[in-house]
C-alpha cells in the first residue's frame, strides 16, 4: 500500500514519512493521500467493527482502530496510544496541584 503527501495547490508529491506540512515549491498545505482502492481489498467496515471494544493496543483506541485510514503503512509497534478517541479519563496530579485540587481527571 502506498501513501503520499500531496500539495493541495500544485499536486507536488512527497514521501509520507517526510516531516513536512507545506510544499517547498508553492507553500501550499500538504494532504495525506492513501491508496483507498487497494485499502478496500484488505479492510472493510467489518474489520473496524470487530476491533470495537478491544482491550489490546492499538485497537483499544477509538482513533487507531481505524489505523488503515490514518497511516496504513505504520507497524503496530510504532503506534503510541493513550486509548484516545474513547473518551477515557486520566488523572493529572500536577495540574490538580496547580489548581489546588485533590484530584483532577482529564
Ligand atoms: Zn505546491
Amino acid at each position: 500500500m502506498q501513501s503520499i503527501l500531496q500539495c493541495m495547490d500544485c499536486d507536488r508529491q512527497y514521501p509520507v514519512d517526510q516531516v513536512a506540512y507545506t510544499c517547498i515549491t508553492c507553500g501550499g498545505l500538504l494532504d495525506v493521500q492513501h491508496d483507498l482502492h487497494g485499502l478496500r481489498k484488505s479492510v472493510s467496515r467489518d474489520t473496524f467493527d470487530q476491533r470495537l471494544g478491544s482491550l489490546e493496543p492499538p485497537c483499544n483506541s477509538g482513533v487507531w482502530r481505524y489505523r488503515e485510514l490514518i497511516y496504513p503503512d505504520l507497524a503496530d509497534d510504532q503506534i503510541f496510544t493513550r486509548p484516545e478517541g474513547n473518551t477515557n479519563l486520566y488523572p493529572s496530579p500536577k495540574l490538580a496541584a496547580w489548581a489546588g485540587l485533590g484530584k483532577l481527571w482529564l
